[in-house]
């Protein structure tokens, strides 16, 4: 890996013959040298964002551990273990750029494509003030199609800007009481609880380490599902944890419509959806932004359901440490 045979690294010394320059190429003292330092001070260092350099005096970005080696109490060496990290290096790279292009593409449809459609809703607005007497029945309800597309277009464009913006931003992990923020969301749906005579029930919930806002909105796209896809009867919602591993697994049950069960990976792509909007109002994103959530916390989503019986909406958290 570095380019040198065996016996020309002999009685050499680490730090001045692969490890003497920093990535940018200005030189690496030995006081500042981790490798030099765990050597004097017999303290194990290990770095992760370091290059060591090959004979041919081009470098490679590593990871390594630097074990110092005691003999009688004294220092006489040390073991170190490294790792090529190039391919990780890319991946990582190629991720930042990623986020990067999404960040630009949520700015793009926030911004350039919601003009366009301001623009065509006040003209929609021009032709109904000013063209009243003009227009008969058949031209109005024409321009309430132009209206209620321009209103279903602008909620897909927010619920894609959304979706897009879930893990862009900076982490931020903190611990979270899950049955205070459960009783903040039943009370945020209070509306859509009344009108369908909802029972929601929710048993004691762990506090777990997570991005407070995201868990909220994974609470509230589940339990507004369990409402909105409801069957004849009145939803009863119940939700609960419990530990499976190092994880927390929690879940939303329902006595709604059901999913086929051959359907139930299908679900959570963007803008999948089993019903007409006549159905059931929505843009087919909600399950998308769930399974991002949880899969930017480490855990899965999943649900098992029988079609008229009801649907019960898992996800894990595993712990944080
Ligand atoms: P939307 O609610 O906008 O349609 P979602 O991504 O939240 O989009 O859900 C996708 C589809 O999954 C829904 O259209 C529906 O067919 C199905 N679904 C989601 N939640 C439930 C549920 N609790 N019971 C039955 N079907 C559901």
């Amino acid at each position: 890996m570095l380019g040198y045979e065996a016996e020309e690294l002999m009685n050499e010394s680490a730090h001045k013959t692969w490890h003497y320059s920093k990535a940018n190429s200005t030189a690496y003292s030995e006081t500042e040298c981790p490798i030099c330092v765990a050597c004097k001070s017999g303290i194990v260092r290990e770095e992760r964002n370091e290059v060591f350099w090959r004979k041919d005096g081009t470098n490679f970005p590593v990871s390594f551990i630097c074990s110092p080696i005691f003999e009688d109490g004294k220092i006489v060496g040390s073991v170190i273990n490294f790792k090529d990290i190039t391919e990780i290096k890319q991946i990582e790279e190629e991720l930042t750029r990623s986020n990067a292009d999404l960040k630009e593409f949520a700015y793009v449809t926030s911004h350039d494509l919601k003009e366009p459609l301001r623009i065509i809703a006040g003209f929609a607005e021009l032709l109904k003030r000013r063209y009243k007497d003009r227009i008969d029945e058949k031209g109005n309800e024409f321009i309430k199609f132009i209206e209620d597309e321009v209103k279903r277009l602008q909620n897909l464009i927010g619920d894609l800007l959304d979706y897009s913006q879930v893990g862009t931003k900076e982490k931020e992990y903190q611990p979270t009481e899950c049955t205070s923020l459960v009783e903040k969301v039943v009370i945020s749906l209070k509306t859509a609880i009344e009108d369908s005579g909802a029972k929601v029930t929710y048993d004691n919930l762990p506090t777990i380490t997570a991005d407070k806002s995201q868990l909220k909105r994974l609470f509230q796209n589940l339990i507004s599902n369990a409402i909105k896809f409801r069957s004849v009867k009145p939803p009863v919602i119940h939700i609960s944890a419990g530990r499976k591993g190092n994880s927390w697994v929690f879940s939303i049950r329902d006595n709604g419509i059901g999913i086929d069960p051959k359907l139930s990976e299908k679900i959570f792509t963007v803008f999948h959806r089993l019903h007409t909007r006549a159905e059931y109002p929505g843009t087919g994103i909600g399950l998308a932004i769930c399974k991002k959530v949880v899969e930017r916390h480490g855990g899965q989503i999943w649900v098992e359901s029988e079609p008229g019986k009801g649907s019960t909406f898992y996800f894990s958290i595993p712990d944080r440490v």
